[in-house]
């Protein structure tokens, strides 16, 4: 069994269809593949269980905790459930209107065109990845980081503010769709260690399952200390590779630091709402 919990198709920010990570996965050796697309879940659409692995339905919910902006996975959920549904409706709309936004600001200092480039790509949730990719094919920046720290973070020229569905909406959403809620990525929020305690407790208050304890480029001493985090606060441990670019070449699918053998009895495939396909 090798799990990869998290990663994204060409719905969301992924650069690739389903059939190119399903491949890419098989070629690992991975057996079990969980997608896992911002606000949307379209991709599961397109998947009827034939495939040689199990594909588990995911998605990845950007929410808002203390003025914070955090990333909610949603595992095994049924993508049909209407408050899902309707949740993750919204936060595509919220994030069209953020890309017209961002539209404004680029026409204001000359650059053209974003629109019509984002109506040309498959993408249901429009993220900044997106945008960043339009830059630099506009020859504005040259790398994504530049595009990033000049444009896109937070006094960057084009910066538009999200307003994301809070913690506890997150959570419930997937709840409501039998799902098991996942906190990605916990060491990339640049919390400390009380924060991250504290953190941890309001994700489980509001029904929170699970905390990612591994995912790429994770510091050792990040993995021990989330993997205790998890343990003591009695909740299930989860990871993924967060692919979303065989271009960006440090990353594939099912390829991360795997966790301690004596994690495994916590693992969140052990967890009662846990369903695949095959
Ligand atoms: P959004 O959810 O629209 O804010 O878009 C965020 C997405 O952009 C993330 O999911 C990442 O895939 C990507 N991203 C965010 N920050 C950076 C960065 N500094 N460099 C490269 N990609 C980034
Ligand atoms: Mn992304
Ligand atoms: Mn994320
Ligand atoms: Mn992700």
């Amino acid at each position: 069994m090798k799990l990869d919990l998290h990663c994204h198709s060409h719905y969301s920010d992924g650069k690739h269809p389903a059939n190119f990570l399903i491949e890419r996965a098989l070629e690992n050796g991975v057996t079990h593949l969980a997608i896992t697309d911002h606000d949307c879940t379209n991709v599961h659409e397109k998947l009827d269980g034939s495939q040689q692995l199990s594909i588990i339905k995911g998605v990845e919910i950007s929410c808002t905790w203390q003025n914070r902006e955090l990333h909610i996975v949603g595992l095994c959920i049924d993508t049909s459930a209407s408050q899902l549904e309707n949740l993750l409706a919204r936060q595509q709309q919220k994030r069209r209107q953020r890309v017209q936004q961002i539209d404004a600001k680029l026409v204001e200092i000359g650059i053209q065109g974003l629109l019509p480039y984002m109506s040309s790509l498959p993408a249901v949730a429009q993220t900044r990845s997106h945008v960043a990719d339009f830059l630099i094919q506009q020859q504005v920046c040259k790398t994504r980081k530049k595009v990033f720290k000049q444009y896109l973070n937070k006094n960057g020229k084009a910066y538009i503010d999200a307003l994301w569905c809070s913690l506890e909406e997150a959570v419930e959403a997937i709840a409501s769709a039998g799902g098991i809620a996942v906190l990605a990525h916990p060491g990339r929020y640049g919390l400390n260690r009380s924060k991250l305690s504290s953190l941890v407790d309001a994700f489980k208050e509001a029904g929170g399952d699970a905390l990612e304890c591994t995912y790429p480029s994770i510091a050792i001493e990040m993995q021990a200390h989330l993997v205790k985090l998890a343990i003591d606060k009695g909740i299930h441990i989860s990871g993924g590779s967060d692919f979303h670019d065989a271009g960006a070449a440090w990353t594939d699918v099912g390829k991360f630091p795997w966790l301690p053998k004596s994690t495994l009895p916590f693992g969140v495939w052990h967890h009662p709402m846990w369903s695949a396909t095959a």
